[in-house]
């Protein structure tokens, strides 16, 4: 790769304020595809010696709960149809993944978008589309709820979990490079009560190393402040009227994350006047009875301790001897969003 000259100059500037540091940085991306630019440009290794770059929950697919999983898959062998998203049609559960129901007969069907999944309850009247994702992709299955479709939610607030990480003192994070997609519908203003420097980014190369550089200007001048890199596609405001309408249709609730545990208000739960389209009240009778006591993780997966930051898909035994795209053990690998799915595929390609 030729590097642009402002690349050049940016990891100039980086090298000369980390030396003016002079300890060590941990700067967390939070957005599964930030983790996709800094493997395939190598921005790791382009970083000084004290600034380490790790990534956080910021893969949908990947915090969705273990639990969530199973319930959906036992919905789908009951003979509910389901449809989802389709890297969430691979995610192992206790009692397989969606794909696998789907190959024992259960009607589930990977969708592109909401549209898609109203078209198929006109052949599935009792379809559950199985939401998930943050703020970016709520407002689609707003408009799903609006028109009838029902729904299952796992769908989560992001700005709880940066500030669950900072609680859990697990790790001394430094700076935040916040998620753009979920920053194009929730802008600036949220993130504020986060105590630790943040910058909103893009996702070229040289965003994230715009990112790094303001995060080490920060640091260095003791400032913490939001700073809005992306500017050519977030808002300051997000986009209000996107934003606004999630509340129309959901309350915030407590939520369970992958490798978090219960993050307080960082869950979306369909509001009462919509209880006949939610798939946990409609099936409650049949997700009471499904059995969630070994709805726990493969016992070696790091997913969890990924997902926090402490560890790396290296760190994990089954990375790549078991563990692989083809044969995904936990949802890192499965989600192209996934840290171990880029670092398998970046570095360990066919
Ligand atoms: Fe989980 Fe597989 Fe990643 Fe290990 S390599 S942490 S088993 S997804």
């Amino acid at each position: 790769m030729r590097m642009r000259d402002q690349s050049k100059q940016l990891l100039q500037k980086i090298y000369s304020l980390s030396r003016e540091i002079g300890r060590e940085i941990v700067l967390m991306g939070l957005c599964g595809t930030h983790s996709q630019t800094i493997s395939r440009y190598g921005l790791r290794s382009l970083m000084p010696k004290n600034v380490k770059l790790i990534a956080g929950p910021g893969c949908p697919i990947c915090v969705t709960s273990q639990k969530d999983i199973d319930i959906i898959v036992n919905l789908a062998l009951a003979g509910i149809p389901v449809a989802t998203y389709g890297d969430a049609m691979r995610v192992p559960g206790f009692f397989g993944s969606l794909e696998e129901a789907r190959r024992k007969g259960a009607k589930v069907f990977p969708v592109y978008s909401v549209d898609e999944a109203l078209k198929l309850k006109n052949n599935y009247p009792d379809l559950v589309f199985f939401g998930l994702g943050f703020e970016t992709t709520v407002p689609a299955t707003v408009y799903g709820v609006q028109q009838g479709l029902t729904v299952y939610s796992a769908h989560k607030l992001f700005v709880p979990a940066m500030q669950a990480l900072l609680d859990g003192g697990e790790i001394k994070i430094d700076g935040f490079i916040n998620p753009g997609h979920v920053s194009t519908i929730i802008g600036i203003k949220p993130y504020q009560p986060i105590k630790v420097p943040q910058v909103i980014a893009g996702f070229e190369s040289e965003d994230v190393l715009i990112a790094v550089y303001l995060l080490l200007r920060q640091i260095k001048a003791g400032r913490c402040v939001v700073e809005n890199e992306y500017l050519r596609a977030v808002n300051p405001g997000g986009n209000p009227k996107a934003y606004h309408s999630i509340f129309d249709v959901f309350n915030v609730a407590d939520a369970e994350w992958r490798g978090l545990g219960i993050v307080p208000r960082s869950g979306l739960v369909l509001k009462s006047k919509f209880k006949r389209q939610d798939a946990k009240i409609k099936y409650q009778s049949l997700i009471a009875r499904i059995n969630l006591s070994q709805s726990q993780e493969h016992p070696a997966c790091r997913c969890g301790d990924i997902l926090r930051g402490i560890a790396f898909p290296s760190d994990c035994p089954l990375f790549r001897r078991v563990c692989t795209p083809e044969t995904p053990c936990g949802p890192c690998m499965v989600s192209i969003e996934g840290e171990c799915n880029i670092e398998f595929t970046q570095h360990f390609p066919e």
